[in-house]
């Protein structure tokens, strides 16, 4: 990549930030600034990364997808992303959701189930140089990752047809859930705030994402 498409990069990463995020309501200044900072053509096949900041999601290979911007920065914000809050993420893919809250600080702790996108997710990660708070694992994101627990918060960016109790379990008093569940269609993106009472459900509105496979080889 030479300079001037390492400038024309940036020039299309500040708009999407004015008009994809700030103008749809993304208010959180560290967010913003993080999606400011990120090369998102790091976190695309080669052949898409003219498109890396259109407004919408991008294949990834496996028949997965890097979400659009505005999710991305949505659910960000959701889990009020601060320096030294421990971060559970389920569904690496290409690394881009994780490396945005890397960028505001946070640790990441993300389980990926294929393979492929685990490794993906750490070379592209490593070459944004944003590994440093990164932690990836292969296995199924449907036991989180107990040895790592508690969790200030956790994001599923994979929809299981119901939030699964590990999660929830993972995740201290005073921590948030943000995640979709569904089955095929449009899912509810929810954020759930744990309590000394318990889980309390918020719907935050519809969302579509892959679903959260259970694949009982991991
Ligand atoms: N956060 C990613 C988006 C990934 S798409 C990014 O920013 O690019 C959803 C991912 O969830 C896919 O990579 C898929 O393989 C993964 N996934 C699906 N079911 C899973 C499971 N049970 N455990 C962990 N990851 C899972």
């Amino acid at each position: 990549m030479g300079e001037n498409d390492r400038d024309s990069f940036r020039h299309r990463r500040r708009e999407m930030v004015e008009r994809q995020l700030r103008r749809r309501g993304v208010a959180d200044e560290r967010v913003l600034e993080a999606m400011g900072l990120v090369p998102r053509e790091l976190f695309m096949p080669k052949t898409r990364r003219r498109v890396a900041y259109a407004d919408g999601p991008a294949a990834i290979g496996c028949g997965q997808t890097i979400s659009q911007p505005y999710i991305v920065a949505l659910m960000s914000e959701l889990i009020s992303p601060r320096p030294g809050k421990r971060v559970l993420e389920i569904g690496s893919g290409s690394g881009y959701q994780a490396a945005v809250l890397a960028a505001c600080g946070c640790v990441v702790y993300s389980v990926e189930t294929v393979p492929r996108l685990h490794r993906l997710a750490r070379s592209n990660l490593e070459r944004a140089g944003l590994l440093k708070n990164v932690h990836l694992r292969h296995g199924n994101g449907y036991a989180g990752w107990p040895a790592e627990a508690p969790f200030d918060a956790a994001l599923l960016t994979c929809a299981p047809p119901e939030i699964p109790g590990a999660i929830l379990e993972q995740v201290r008093t005073g921590g948030v859930v943000v995640g979709p569940r569904g089955r095929g269609g449009l899912q509810d993106l929810v954020r759930i705030r744990i309590t000394s009472e318990g889980p309390e459900e918020e719907y935050i509105t519809g969302v579509l994402f892959v679903p959260m496979v259970d694949n009982p080889s991991d």
